[in-house]
């Protein structure tokens, strides 16, 4: 499995914010966002190709009990069931963050997903593809149903709101498990936005998520 990298820290947003996990990045993604904060697994995948036994010895090796499957898209992974299914029989509480656009049987207690709105979509020649791909109700409903899930939206701007709310209506999401996070990788922007979104958030009714680690230690890779 090609992974961008793997560390112990603590989940940055979302329901489990806080929650010290490790964390499992695979490499490789089949969107383009504009704004993806990690595009050393999608715009310019990098990595090394470990087993899966690799990676569960480095699992061990830390005192985690929650793990967190990331990319990139894990859910492309060739080898993402067998992977979450022998994180199973560790007893480990699996959360997996992924953008809805494509479904696996995976193992998982938590299906953390980030439907991308138009904000994500690319100039240049990924922009068509991108936008086809990024919204797949099919995969979001059988997703939602089959799992503890948690909806996150990236805001960047106030209209941005409008969008998800359409999303949420038209998947019949429950508004409590809706999350809405700013978007931004700078901690004055991300205050920023979140001065009014938190606002937003209490009219909706939605949940607002920080982004804890970037507030901790910036902008930066393994954390
Ligand atoms: S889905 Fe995630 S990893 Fe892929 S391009 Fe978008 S933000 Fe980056």
């Amino acid at each position: 499995m090609k992974i961008a990298e793997l560390f112990y820290s603590i989940q940055g947003e979302g329901s489990l914010i806080g929650v010290p996990s490790f964390f499992i990045r695979t490499s490789g993604c089949n969107l383009r966002c504009a704004w993806c904060d990690t595009p050393y697994a999608s715009w310019r995948p990098e990595g090394v190709d470990l087993s899966l036994a690799q990676i569960l010895d480095e699992v061990k090796a830390h005192r985690a009990m929650h793990v967190v499957v990331t990319g990139g898209e894990p859910m492309i992974a060739p080898e993402i069931a067998p992977l979450t299914s022998r994180l199973r029989d560790l007893g480990l509480h699996i959360t997996i963050e992924t953008a809805g656009t494509v479904f696996q049987p995976v193992a998982c207690d938590l299906m953390s997903i980030s439907p991308k709105l138009s904000n994500s979509t690319p100039a240049g020649s990924w922009a068509e593809r991108h936008d086809a791909l990024r919204i797949q109700p099919g995969v979001l409903g059988e997703l939602m149903a089959r799992y503890e899930y948690q909806l996150k939206f990236v805001i960047g701007k106030r209209e941005d709101v409008e969008e998800a709310r359409s999303l949420v209506k038209s998947l019949g999401a429950n508004p409590a498990r809706v999350i809405l996070m700013p978007e931004g990788v700078d901690r004055d922007i991300l205050r920023e936005r979140g001065v009014w979104l938190a606002e937003i958030c209490k009219e909706e009714g939605f949940r607002f998520s920080p982004r804890l680690h970037v507030e901790l230690w910036g902008h930066r890779r393994g954390v």
